[in-house]
């Protein structure tokens, strides 16, 4: 069977993306099957760029095709930040309660509630890489909900839901979400 390699640690991502390739025959292997590969510094400045770092990165050391993501959520209230910076503001807030009044009382402060969810997917095989980008368009929550999903699931609404990331199930977010359009 093929195979392919999903770089990524990030065990929320990987039950999501293999959920993604149920129905197709091809064995989808993640960092932690391959141990001994470090992930490298994400030094791009835009979801692409840090995708194809990962990606070509992983083909270069096990010669089968790659693909990684490096997604994030643009706030408009924010100035579109975090963006490629979600998990780096994550970390500095310290907490994901932090990090989620922040957000909240900013939107509210200036009544603009409207946010996307980006990805860039770069997929590296004979030393190429083909790129897709997926975006999730919505709006950041009155307050966090729901026990599902990782990150900032909890405060953000899909355009068409009532519902957060966080309130859905991995097949009702697959059905909309960013990695999956
Ligand atoms: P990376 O693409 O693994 O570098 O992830 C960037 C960061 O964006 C993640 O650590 C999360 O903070 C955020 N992020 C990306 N996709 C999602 C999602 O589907 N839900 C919640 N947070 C996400």
């Amino acid at each position: 069977m093929k195979k392919i390699l999903f770089f990524s640690h990030n065990n929320n991502k990987i039950k999501e993306v293999k959920k993604l390739f149920n129905e197709i025959k091809i064995n989808i292997f993640s960092l932690h099957d391959f141990p001994r590969i470090l992930e490298p510094d994400e030094t791009g400045t835009s979801f692409e760029e840090n995708a194809k770092i990962k990606s070509s990165y992983g083909y270069k050391k096990l010669k089968f095709p790659c693909f990684a993501d490096d997604s994030g959520i643009c706030i408009s209230a924010l100035n579109y930040f975090p963006g490629v910076e979600s998990r780096r503001f994550l970390e500095k807030n310290g907490s994901h309660e932090k990090t989620f009044k922040i957000i909240i009382n900013k939107t509210k402060e200036i009544s603009n509630f409207k946010a996307y969810f980006q990805t860039s997917i770069s997929l590296t095989f004979n030393n190429e890489s083909i790129f897709f980008k997926g975006v999730v368009r919505g709006k950041i929550s009155s307050e966090p909900k729901g026990k599902y999903g990782f990150h900032y699931d909890p405060i953000f609404i899909p355009k068409g839901s009532k519902k957060t990331f966080g309130e859905m199930t991995i097949e009702e977010k697959n059905k909309i979400s960013h990695r999956a359009c």
